[in-house]
């Protein structure tokens, strides 16, 4: 075994750098589940949660990764053989049409490039022709972290309301929530999908649900097989109910921590960071493209995610061994390609609990890697990062 001192740079696109505090908020026994303290604890996170969610209307807490959060957005809504519209966005979106059609959901799944966000012209003509209103809902990635595109909700949802069509809107946010602006409520969105362990700065193991009462009115009709995800299961008196068995007590006491941290910051400068320090990542990207063997994954800068940067490399050179030498050489994990872009590429993530000297690191390391590997890149990414950082202000 290789010792390596310092600590691990953690730039995987989920899970992320868990902030101390979080994780001494879980080094506590086990209580009491009818504790009222505990209790009371517990109940405050869904209330804070809606404020992140930037809604009035519910939120699930379950003891689940992403996927989890996946499956209950589709089996509270829908009923077998249900159209499902799901556009393409890279892996994640792939992967969840491949639940939905496991299912037992009809799919219509609408390939792209991977290197461009949600078209919404392309959505309303899926829409419009459909007049029978086959498609029950649209499901969109917010940022498929595969390929690091970012797409906007509000244009989704005016093509919705443009062609007047009832489809409900799942949102998966996992990599984008406290990146990026997200508005439950006033960009109509019926069920948002969430994680504990990307923006949020927890351990893997807790993902949410937002429902806007139109989902849950469609919950009463939708006849998909259906227990512990169950949102109706989760409203009972009893407080055992709201997590359908054991509450995840040491997930919880992480989840208040972390939801006080996003609190004390504030949602609005949590996202300028987020801005700032993706900022520098594609300043310094920028640079290195020039040197011909690198590119942006996303084409068009304005759909570049604020939470990973997903960097093509030209087949010439090798991907998995510039990720390998900043793995053994400087402590530093980066996300590998995914999907169709496995070995194809490599990725930053740049989401969670970071701030400059942390993505300062990552560059330079990055770019030291990349002299190590003989992969060709414009010189100076590092200090057009630097360039970037002072110029945000931050
Ligand atoms: C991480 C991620 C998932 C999957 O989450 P898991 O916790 O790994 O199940 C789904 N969608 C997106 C966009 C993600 O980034």
């Amino acid at each position: 075994m290789t010792i390596q001192s310092g600590r691990n740079f953690l730039h995987t696109p989920g899970p992320t750098n868990i902030p101390d505090r979080v994780l001494r908020a879980m080094v506590r026994p086990a209580v009491d589940l009818n504790d009222a303290d505990f209790m009371a604890m517990a109940l405050s996170c869904f209330g804070d949660l809606q404020k992140v969610f930037e809604t009035e209307s519910n939120v699930y807490i379950y003891s689940a990764n992403g996927h989890g959060a996946w499956e209950a957005a589709l089996v509270n809504v829908l009923s077998a053989g249900d159209c499902v519209l799901v556009p393409e966005t890279g892996h994640f979106s792939f992967n969840w049409s491949v639940m939905a059609e496991s299912l037992g959901l009809e799919v219509d799944y609408v390939e792209t490039d991977w290197r461009r966000a949600i078209d919404p012209d392309m959505i309303a003509q899926r829409l419009r022709a459909d007049s029978g209103h086959r498609i029950k809902a649209v499901l969109m990635v917010h940022t498929d972290t595969a390929t690091s595109v970012t797409s906007s909700i509000p244009a989704i949802r005016k093509a919705l309301n443009d062609t007047g069509h009832p489809a409900l809107l799942l949102v998966d946010t996992i990599a984008a929530l406290a990146t990026v602006p997200f508005k439950f409520d006033e960009w109509g969105i019926d069920v948002a999908v969430a994680a504990s362990q990307k923006g949020l700065m927890q351990p893997p193991g807790l993902a949410f649900n937002a429902v806007s009462q139109k989902a849950l009115q469609m919950s009463e009709k939708a006849t998909l097989p259906r227990n512990y995800w169950d949102w109706r299961r989760r409203h009972g008196r009893e407080f055992y109910s709201h997590f359908c068995g054991t509450a995840p007590v040491h997930q919880l006491f992480a989840l208040r921590e972390a939801l006080d941290m996003v609190h004390e910051e504030g949602m609005e400068a949590i996202i300028a960071r987020h801005q700032s320090l993706a900022g520098a990542v594609r300043s310094a990207v920028e640079v290195w493209c020039e040197g011909g063997a690198l590119s942006f994954n996303v084409t068009a800068a304005e759909e570049r995610a604020n939470s990973v940067t997903t960097i093509l490399v030209d087949e010439a050179y090798n991907a998995t061994a510039l990720r390998e030498t900043c793995s053994s050489r400087f402590n530093v994990s980066l996300g590998a390609g995914y999907g169709r872009l496995q070995g194809r590429a490599f990725r930053i993530g740049h989401m969670g609990y970071l701030n400059e000297p942390m993505i300062l690191g990552a560059i330079a390391s990055v770019e030291t890697c990349l002299a190590v590997c003989g992969i060709p890149h414009g010189a100076g990414g590092t200090q057009a990062a630097i360039a970037s950082l002072s110029e945000s202000g931050s």
